[in-house]
C-alpha cells in the first residue's frame, strides 16, 4: 500500500493476503466487520460488538498495530488500512502537493512513490537523518540524499512542522493494539508478552504478529517486529503450537523496502549496535552495511545487494562468527563463514 499501489503498478485485488475462496477451501470462518470487544478469558467465550459470543478452546490474539497519531494534526492522513491508501492514491493521482511528517519507512516510501508520480513532496523529520533508528546516520544520510536528488524537500531536525502547503500525511510509527489483552489481564509490555511458542500469561491464550513482544531463542531476547514476513512466519509457528506442536519461531527477521530504483533489504531485529562495517562503497550501490554489537553481527542492510543480505542472514541464522575483515571484503564469500 505504500509502494506499488500508489505508483499504480499493483492493482487493489493484489493487496489481499489471500483470495476470499481460499478461506472457504481451508474451512476457515472469516467474520468480516465484526469487532471483538472482550476476549472472555473466564468463560472461554469472546464477545463481539454485535452481541454475539464465540466459544473457544484456544484463542490467538492477532490484533496487529495501529498508527501513532499526533495531536494537533486533526486533518492529516495516516496510512494503515486500504481506505487510507485509496484516499492517498487519489490525491497522488491528482498530483496534489504532499507534506509528509516522519521519514521512517512509510514516509520514505510514500515520498518516493509520490515524487515518481510527479507530486511536489516535502518531508519533515524530527531526527538528524531519515530512518536513523534502524539504519544509523550513514545509511540514513545516504537515503536522505537519494530523496533530495529526486527532488524531495527533506527537512531534518524539525521539532514541529510548519503549516502544510499540501496534504499532510503522518507516518510517525505505530503501536501494538493491546487494549483487549490489557483489559483481559494478560501480561503486556509494549506488546503482548509471549514466549517462543506464542503463549501468553494465560493458559490456552496465544498471540502472534505485530501485537506481540516475543522471545526469540536465537537472539536470546524479547523482540517486537512490525514486518509481514515475521508476522506470517511467527504466525505459522504459533498456529502449530496451538495445535500441539512445539516448533518455536527462530528465524532472524527480514524485510525489504523499495524507493525509486533502490531495493533495500534488511536482516535483523533493530537491536542496538556499536560498530558498522561497509562492504562495497557506501553511496554506490550495490553495497551492504553490517551492524555489530560487541563484535557480533546483529543486522545487515543492503542496497541493491540482496545476495549479500541473504548470505548474511544465513550466517546469522547459523550463528557463524564473522570478522570485520571478512565482512568488509567483497571477495570473501559469507557462505564460507565459520568453516
Ligand atoms: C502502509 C504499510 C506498509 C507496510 N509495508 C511493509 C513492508 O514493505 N514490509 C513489511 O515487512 N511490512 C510492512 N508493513 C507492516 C506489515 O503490514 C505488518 O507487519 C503486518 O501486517 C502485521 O500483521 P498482523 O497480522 O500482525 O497485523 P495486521 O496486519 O495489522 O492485522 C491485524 C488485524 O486485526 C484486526 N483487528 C484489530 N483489532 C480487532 C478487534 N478488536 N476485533 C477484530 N479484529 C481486530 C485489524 O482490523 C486487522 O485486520 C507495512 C504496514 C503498512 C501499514
Amino acid at each position: 500500500m505504500s509502494k506499488g499501489y500508489l505508483l499504480g503498478t499493483v492493482s487493489v485485488d493484489r493487496l489481499a493476503l489471500r483470495p476470499k475462496d481460499q478461506y472457504i477451501e481451508l474451512d476457515i470462518d472469516l467474520l468480516r466487520g465484526e469487532r471483538v470487544v472482550d476476549l472472555g478469558l473466564q468463560e472461554r467465550g469472546a464477545w463481539l460488538e454485535s452481541g454475539r459470543k464465540i466459544q473457544w478452546d484456544r484463542l490467538c490474539v492477532t490484533a496487529g498495530s495501529d498508527v501513532r497519531r499526533l495531536e494537533d494534526f486533526g486533518d492529516a492522513l495516516y496510512l494503515r488500512e486500504l481506505r487510507d491508501a485509496e484516499r492517498l492514491k487519489a490525491l497522488i493521482d491528482r498530483r496534489e502537493p504532499l507534506d509528509i511528517v516522519g521519514a521512517g519507512f512509510i514516509g520514505c516510501e510514500v515520498a518516493a512513490a509520490a515524487r515518481q508520480r510527479g507530486c511536489a513532496v516535502r518531508v519533515h523529520e524530527a531526527l538528524t537523518q531519515p530512518l536513523l533508528r534502524v539504519l544509523g546516520a550513514e545509511l540514513g544520510g545516504y537515503l536522505g540524499e537519494v530523496h533530495r536528488r529526486h527532488g524531495v524537500d527533506v527537512r531534518l531536525n524539525v521539532e514541529s512542522p510548519p503549516a502544510a502547503q499540501g496534504i499532510r500525511l503522518v507516518g510517525v510509527g505505530s503501536a501494538p493494539r493491546t487494549e483487549l489483552a490489557e483489559r483481559a489481564g494478560l501480561e503486556v509490555d509494549r506488546g503482548i508478552v509471549v514466549d517462543e511458542l506464542g503463549r501468553t500469561s494465560a493458559p490456552g491464550v496465544f498471540a502472534a504478529g505485530d501485537v506481540t513482544r516475543f522471545f526469540h531463542p536465537l537472539l536470546e531476547t524479547r523482540i517486537r517486529v512490525e514486518h509481514f514476513q515475521t508476522s506470517q512466519r511467527q504466525g505459522f509457528a504459533v498456529g502449530r503450537a496451538m495445535a500441539g506442536a512445539a516448533e518455536p519461531y527462530h528465524e532472524v527477521p527480514w524485510f525489504w523496502s523499495d524507493q525509486y530504483d533502490l531495493n533495500l533489504q534488511y536482516v535483523g531485529a533493530g537491536l542496538p549496535w556499536d560498530q558498522t562495517v561497509t562492504r562495497g562503497e557506501l553511496g554506490r550501490p550495490p553495497f551492504t552495511q553490517f551492524y555489530l554489537d560487541a563484535g557480533r553481527l546483529v543486522a545487515a542492510a543492503g542496497i541493491n545487494d540482496h545476495h549479500t543480505v541473504a548470505r548474511a542472514r544465513r550466517a546469522m541464522q547459523a550463528r557463524k562468527e564473522l570478522t570485520v575483515d571478512q565482512l568488509a571484503d567483497p571477495r570473501f564469500d559469507l557462505r564460507m563463514a565459520g568453516r
